[in-house]
């Protein structure tokens, strides 16, 4: 198998191995010691101000998403929600489900957040801002810094939803002014799907301790407390916590999380290079270096991805609803090198070869 989707992806040997071992029992010294230093590791790849924490939810990301969302907003705040796609339409939801006053801005699919855009909601009371740092549904990368400064002027709480975004693209949580950031195991973290990782700065940590909210297994000042001595409130996904572990240390060996980053970007440049010669237009502005959308003039998305997958042992990552014909999209995380990416393209061009794109 040959996997370019976004999440799971491709895990290395080294996280692989791990996987096939027997799962640790874990309220032991010798796990807390993993879990603490996995916090670390996150806080420094975040570049996370002082004084942040990090928490490892058993849970896919949505669920980070949904536990940041009921412990960090209340009734009394005013949370503008940038919604270009479905991971935007996520967070609009959750503010609904969890009764958080919201206003959603919305942008046409694969159209970057400009400035001009975003002022329109300067000065109108907004308390808290809600952003998918890559959108991936459609590939567009948004702009931290300007949306910090925007936060920092009016104000505002600012959450970002980095799930693909995290080791991908730049980002610096203390630069930007995010109060708050969200990953995931299986996206550029390489690992199976199963934990997800909210880092939280001073003021998230304020609105956590200060929060009301009624939950037990999405309470974030029980994680946090727990993970003071490297545990959780429950069992975790302890095998995952492991590779993550293998996973944040391999990234370290490699350079860092800027060489992580820039091996994506490099990945993603690669693959744009070489489809240029095929019958695909580019989607997205400002496209993040995770994924690329495509969108193929000559045959239907959702069938190349089908004949892809069954014919060729090779998986791109097909778009849902109204987009599903239109636009497939090419994963750049996990472990994937230029190599693979001439296997996708001389099995795009046989296609082509075969009449079929
Ligand atoms: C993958 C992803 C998520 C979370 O997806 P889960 O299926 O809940 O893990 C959230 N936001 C973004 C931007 C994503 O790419």
């Amino acid at each position: 198998m040959l996997n370019f989707t976004v999440g799971p992806v491709m895990s290395s040997e080294s996280v692989c191995a791990i996987g096939a071992e027997q799962v640790p029992y874990f309220r032991t010294s010798e796990f807390s010691e993993i879990m603490l230093e996995n916090e670390k590791y996150m806080l420094e790849y975040s570049k996370a101000p002082e004084e942040s924490r990090a928490v490892f939810m058993t849970c896919s990301s949505t669920g980070s998403m949904e536990a940041v969302v009921m412990n960090c907003f209340s009734k009394d705040d005013k949370v503008l929600v940038i919604n270009g796609g479905s991971f935007g339409h996520r967070f609009v939801e959750l503010c609904e489900i969890h009764d958080i006053p919201h206003v959603a801005l919305e942008l046409e699919h694969g159209k970057s957040l400009t400035k001009e855009r975003l002022y329109e909601y300067d000065q109108q009371g907004f308390t808290g801002l809600l952003v998918n740092v890559d959108e991936t549904s459609t590939a567009v990368l948004y702009d931290t810094m300007m949306i910090g400064e925007f936060c920092k002027k009016n104000e505002m709480f600012f959450v970002c939803d980095c799930v693909s975004s995290f080791l991908a693209d730049p980002f610096n949580m203390t630069e930007c002014g995010a109060d708050v950031m969200i990953t995931g195991s299986q996206k550029v973290l390489a690992c199976p799907p199963g934990i997800s990782i909210i880092v939280l700065g001073p003021r998230g940590l304020e609105r956590v301790a200060e929060s009301k909210v009624r939950t037990m297994y999405f309470d974030l000042k029980d994680a946090l407390k727990n993970q003071e001595r490297g545990q959780t409130p429950f069992t975790p996904a302890v095998g995952i916590l492991l590779q993550i572990n293998e996973r944040l240390k391999e990234i370290e060996r490699l350079g860092g999380a800027d060489a992580e980053i820039a091996r994506v970007a490099a990945q993603a440049q690669d693959f744009r290079d070489k489809i240029a010669e095929l019958p695909f237009e580019f989607v997205s502005e400002s496209p993040a270096n995770g994924v690329t959308s495509v969108h193929p003039i000559t045959a239907k998305a959702f069938d190349i991805f089908l004949k892809l997958k069954d014919e060729y042992g090779i998986w791109i990552c097909p778009n849902g609803g109204e987009m599903k014909d239109k636009i497939f999209r090419v994963g750049h995380i996990g472990a994937l090198t230029h190599e693979d990416n001439d296997i996708l393209i001389n099995a795009l061009k046989d296609l082509q070869k075969r009449g079929l794109l």
